[in-house]
Parts: structure tokens; C-alpha cells; sequence
């Protein structure tokens, strides 16, 4: 089978592989298309720790192929969507209701340190395979598992329902963030500095959504509640945010550092908050959130894995290899990649 893989920082390829074997408790997934993500991105830029030789991705729908032994749950044909965020059940934060933050996740971590999903096949443990409804295209359903974290992120940030929420950042998650607060009856402005991405934006976001360009977010309304999604926290966000309100930072690169206002942080009483990976309830809210929400107005380009690296350009990393140019910046929103085309209209 054909399969994208990390080679180094910097360098990924197409690779054939053998079809992965599969066990008892465990579905062989036909895959048919994969999210690239900001995870994927930072692998290849070296922001973000993987093994070399790992077969990248993780946000992926496709079709039941084959199951093993005592899997009763799905059959093969069921149209699925994978839970990339394994957890063990056994050690001690799993055990005290946090999943999460399992303490057993080397090895364990799709299109990370595990063999992932930008590939014709992939082998799921039965319990992080979930079927789609029958409503849900694979190219909406490929961005269920951006949609659990934003989620989680969400419920980080204990939303009230008057609050002004200001999301930083308008790649696929600060605009699904603004999607989903858009569609909940949220007030809601989305700040972006790449005028490529602030049309974009305008474009798929419904009309009740503010997308400013970065330098107007000053004259926004004062928020009750940050989402940054850029992964540079900027240092004046805490003193702009309502007295009692609350920054939730979701985007967060390799050694990343950001200086806060302590003064700000006590005397207004801000909450500075991380919510960490999504909980498994996150995972299965967002597969039923997917019959409502539009989610395939952010996916711009579905590309077949072969033009991985066409892909990853649009997404502003130039992996090397003959003939590629450096790319500018964004010029796409999420990008599919497609181990078979014709289920991805
Ligand atoms: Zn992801
Ligand atoms: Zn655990």
C-alpha cells in the first residue's frame, strides 16, 4: 500500500508498505482521506518530536476493511471515523477519569510515534473506531477530531452565555472554533493576520462572525473570553480581556514561551487556562455535532497522497525533494489528503 512517511525534519516521501496485520480486538480501516494537521505540519518543521519512519497523520475517515477476533461494535463496510487520541484505562490519571492524560501514551500516538493514517490502510483498536451517521460525508467526517479538540477547548474556557469570545487565529481550528461559537448563539470575533486566510474566513464563516484583520482587532469589543489558536500567545491579550475573564491557549509550539502580566492576572482576576487532548465524550459529541454543523465548508482541497508534498505547500512547509519551490504562506484552509478519490467528491 501506498503511504506518507516522515523521513527527517524537513523530508517526507511516499513509501510502499506492506498492509498492516491486524488481532483480535482490532478493525483494518480502508482509509479515505486524511486531515493534514497543524501536528503534521510542526513533525516536518521540527516543532514537534516523532519517529522517524512513522507513517504520518491522524485525522481520518474510511470504511471498515476486515475485524478481528471479538470485535462486535462494527463490521466491515461501516463508514467510521478514527479517535486518533489512544488511552490505556489502566494507569493512574485514566484511572481517575482523565483519559487524557494517560500516563502509557508511548506508542500509542497515531501518525506520531505509532504508524498513522496518510496510508490505504490502517489497524484501530475497536474502541477508538466510530461509526459516521449516515449523513456524514467523509469529507465532512474527516474533521470530526479537530472538532473534539476544539470542543474541549470550549469547555475549557466555561463560556457564559453573554460572553464576547475573541478567537486568535483563523486556521482550521480558530475558524472551526468560530463555527461551532457561531452556531451555539455565541458573540463571536475571529483575529487573523494573513489576509490570504482572513478572506478565507469571511468566505465559509457565517455573517454573525466579526473576522478582523489583525491590526483592527484593537477596536473589537472588549472579550470576556481569548481563544488563541496561534501558538504565540500575545502578551497584551491578558490586559486586554474583560476584567474576569479567561484566556484559553490552545496553540502552543515546540519551546514556545509567553511573558504574562501577573498584575493583570491577579488584580483583574484573569484565567489563564490549557484544556489538554480531548476526553473520549469529546470524541463522541463531536460525531453527533457533525449531523448539524457544516464542517466541509473548511476543507478547501482534497489532494490524493501522491501530491503530499503539493499539499504541505499550500500549508506554507516545503518538505524537500526535486522540483519544489518554497512556498509563500497559506493559500488553503484544511487540506484532505485522499487515499482514494472517488469516495471524496
Ligand atoms: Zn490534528
Ligand atoms: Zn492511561
Amino acid at each position: 500500500m501506498k503511504a506518507v512517511v516522515f523521513e527527517d525534519v524537513g523530508l517526507a516521501g511516499i513509501h510502499d508498505r506492506a498492509v498492516p496485520s491486524f488481532g483480535a480486538g482490532e478493525v483494518l480501516v480502508k482509509v479515505a482521506a486524511t486531515g493534514i494537521c497543524g501536528t503534521d505540519r510542526a513533525i516536518l518543521l521540527g516543532d514537534f518530536p516523532a519517529r522517524r519512519g512513522v507513517v504520518l497523520g491522524h485525522e481520518a475517515v474510511g470504511a471498515v476493511a476486515a475485524v478481528g477476533a471479538g470485535v462486535s461494535s462494527v463490521a466491515p463496510g461501516d463508514r467510521v471515523v478514527i479517535n486518533p487520541t489512544y488511552h490505556c484505562d489502566r494507569c493512574r490519571p485514566c484511572r481517575r477519569g482523565m483519559p487524557a492524560h494517560c500516563g502509557a501514551k508511548a506508542g500509542r500516538e497515531v501518525g506520531v510515534d505509532r504508524d498513522g493514517t496518510m496510508a490505504d490502510f490502517a489497524v484501530v483498536p475497536e474502541r477508538f473506531v466510530h461509526r459516521l451517521p449516515a449523513s456524514v460525508s467523509y469529507r465532512r467526517g474527516a474533521l470530526v477530531e479537530p472538532l473534539a479538540c476544539v470542543l474541549n477547548n470550549l469547555t475549557a474556557a466555561r463560556l457564559r452565555w453573554d460572553d464576547q469570545v475573541l478567537v486568535v487565529g483563523a486556521g482550521p481550528i480558530g475558524t472551526l472554533c468560530a463555527l461551532v461559537l457561531a452556531w451555539r448563539g455565541a458573540r463571536v470575533a475571529l483575529a487573523e493576520r494573513d489576509p490570504g486566510r482572513v478572506a478565507l474566513a469571511r468566505l465559509l464563516l457565517p455573517r454573525t462572525v466579526r473576522v478582523l484583520a489583525a491590526q483592527e482587532a484593537a477596536g473589537a469589543d472588549t472579550p470576556d473570553v481569548v481563544i488563541d489558536t496561534t501558538g504565540s500567545l500575545p502578551g497584551d491579550v491578558l490586559g486586554a480581556v474583560a476584567a474576569g475573564g479567561t484566556v484559553v491557549v490552545m496553540g502552543e509550539k515546540e519551546a514556545g514561551l509567553a511573558t504574562v502580566p501577573l498584575r493583570a492576572l491577579v488584580t483583574r482576576g484573569i484565567r489563564l487556562a490549557g484544556a489538554g487532548p480531548y476526553r473520549p465524550a469529546d470524541f463522541e459529541l463531536a460525531v453527533a455535532l457533525a449531523r448539524e454543523l457544516p464542517l466541509e465548508a473548511l476543507v478547501t482541497h482534497v489532494l490524493p497522497l501522491e501530491r503530499y508534498a503539493e499539499a504541505l505547500a499550500m500549508l506554507a512547509v516545503a518538505p524537500a525533494g526535486p522540483g519544489r519551490s518554497k512556498p509563500e504562506g497559506y493559500s488553503a484552509m484544511k487540506v484532505l489528503l485522499a487515499s482514494d478519490e472517488s469516495l471524496v467528491p
